[in-house]
């Protein structure tokens, strides 16, 4: 198994590999803990989580290096209206920020690097910078990057990057100018800032700085695979890239992965248009962090994702029809033995699973043919051809696609719990769909007890008393479902 992805520097599909042969090296650049992370950059980081995925299901060690970008503009402006210290503002985001990867099953990182732990490296990489002639002071005691100094810039974004004008400056952490202009490393302190005493001035870091300095701190000089959105291929990456190799004169990162964005109902998501989610907000809408993983994986990283409420439920449907199946896999009575065509069927599955992830991570293609097999399993157990080792090979495939997909183990009820507690403590309660408040409101006892008490009304042929209890039932999410072997129920 190898993976051949898009690579944004080389302009074509190039092979995965470790430089090492031994531990694929891979950074990529993780929040500005500045507010809770909106489904955009979920997407963004779901899907280097199925990169991770799929490279470990090749057999592949990784040493994955994300940064906590907890100094910058934002940060600082925002901590400074509601009056507190950045670090006891940035805590709680990026706390918020681990606890949305574990809801969304994202792995972490083998290292998570915050950028203020990290100020020495950085101010020894604008010396080295300042030393190779690449980096200057201005009077006012901040330092930029020498755009003249590498005349490769650009090759990234590949932009036709008019107007590099020798001296022209930008400070600002965030801009898009297509005009290229001399960045900031470090900014001197302005009154009532957060700085830093270091041997190249006070001050504090440039965001592009952090990345460069953490990278090759963990990474190398040199290293395998760079990640992020689309966004930051110009200028943040173009920026790491100038700032690294002018220093080592050796590539920074061999392979680049950039992830197109997410839109929502064909639109930029905003807070002004009100089209604009945290993972929280979806929570509390009554979805299933499942779902909103699988929604947000399913278009190929390569594609523009528009998000949308439709998607949302077609991945709700598709994630019952998984774990229904594996359900009733499990639960059935099975002769020994195995058929050849549901041994062919799994076989063709996993390969096409496989073999679409191995193509740039089609995860579109890769789910396709898990469905198909659970199609033709269950159209085998509705005629009782399925044999045991049939049964086993079949879960032994859907293992493998959960590997990567992780969306068919229920790991559910804690992220709406966690998000229901949230909005309660922060008083968000009109957040909170009613249907998922009624969902909440009835514990596993009461329904088996509710259950009970159906089976018992229908015994006595009391079926007014057994279809309110369903409808009961059905008002508080909850679906049963009458079987041979019994009345089986589920929330939806
Ligand atoms: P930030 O916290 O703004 O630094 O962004 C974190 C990550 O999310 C970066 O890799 C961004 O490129 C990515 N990102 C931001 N907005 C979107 C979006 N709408 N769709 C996909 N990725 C995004
Ligand atoms: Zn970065």
């Amino acid at each position: 198994m190898s993976v051949r992805l898009f690579n944004t520097l080389s302009g074509q599909q190039d092979e995965v590999t470790a430089a090492d042969g031994d531990v694929l090296r891979m950074y990529a650049c993780g929040p500005t803990v500045y507010d809770f992370g909106h489904i955009g950059n979920f997407r963004t980081f779901l899907q280097v989580d199925i990169l991770r995925r799929t490279l470990k299901l090749t057999g592949m060690k990784l040493r994955h290096v994300m940064n906590i970008t907890d100094v910058d503009d934002k940060i600082i402006r925002n901590a400074t209206a509601a009056g507190i210290p950045i670090g006891e503002y940035t805590a709680k985001y990026t706390q918020a920020f681990l606890e949305d990867l574990a809801s969304l099953q994202i792995e972490e990182p083998e290292i998570l690097s915050r950028a203020t732990e990290h100020i020495p490296e950085m101010t020894a990489l604008v010396e080295k910078l300042a030393e190779a002639g690449a980096a200057y002071k201005t009077e006012d005691g901040s330092w930029y990057f020498r755009l003249a100094a590498f005349p490769e810039y650009g090759k990234l974004s590949k932009k036709d990057l008019e107007g590099m004008t020798d001296g022209a400056r930008v400070d600002v952490d965030e801009y898009e100018k297509d005009s290229a202009r001399d960045f900031a490393l470090w900014k001197a302190t302005k009154p009532g800032e957060t700085s830093w005493e270091t041997p190249i001035g006070p001050g504090r870091p440039g965001w592009h700085l952090e990345c460069s300095a953490m990278a090759m701190k963990y990474l190398g000089e040199s290293f395998d695979l760079h990640a992020g959105g689309e966004d930051l291929m110009f200028p943040h990456h173009e920026n790491e890239i100038a700032q690294s190799e002018s220093v080592t004169h050796k590539p920074f990162a061999r392979h680049w992965f950039h992830v197109r964005f997410l839109l929502v109902d064909g639109r930029k998501m905003s807070k002004s248009e009100g089209n604009f989610f945290t993972l929280r907000d979806l929570l509390l809408k009554g979805y299933r962090a499942s779902a909103i993983r699988l929604a947000l994986i399913s278009v190929p990283y390569r594609h523009q994702l528009n998000f949308t409420f439709d998607g949302l439920t077609e991945a709700t449907n598709a994630i019952d029809r998984l774990r229904t199946f594996v359900e009733r896999l499990k639960g059935a009575t099975l002769a020994a033995g195995t058929t050849d065509e549901l041994q062919a069927a799994a076989a063709k599955a996993e390969a096409e699973f496989v073999a679409a992830l191995e193509n740039d991570l089609n995860t579109a293609e890769a789910r396709a043919p898990i469905f198909d097999l659970v199609r033709t399993v269950n159209a085998a157990l509705d005629t009782g051809k399925v044999l045991a080792g049939d049964r086993e090979r079949a879960l032994e495939v859907l293992a493998k696609f959960d590997a990567v997909f992780a969306v068919v183990a229920d790991n559910d009820a804690a992220p709406t719990a966690a998000a229901l507690a949230w909005a309660e403590a922060s008083g968000r309660m009109e957040l909170v769909a009613p249907e998922l408040l009624a969902r909440q409101s009835i514990t596993d006892a009461e329904i088996e007890g509710l259950i009970a008490e159906r089976n018992n009304a229908r015994k006595q042929r009391n079926f007014k008393r057994s279809d309110e209890i369903r409808d009961e039932l059905a008002a508080k999410g909850v679906m049963i479902e009458d079987s041979r072997e019994g009345v089986k129920w589920k929330r939806k």
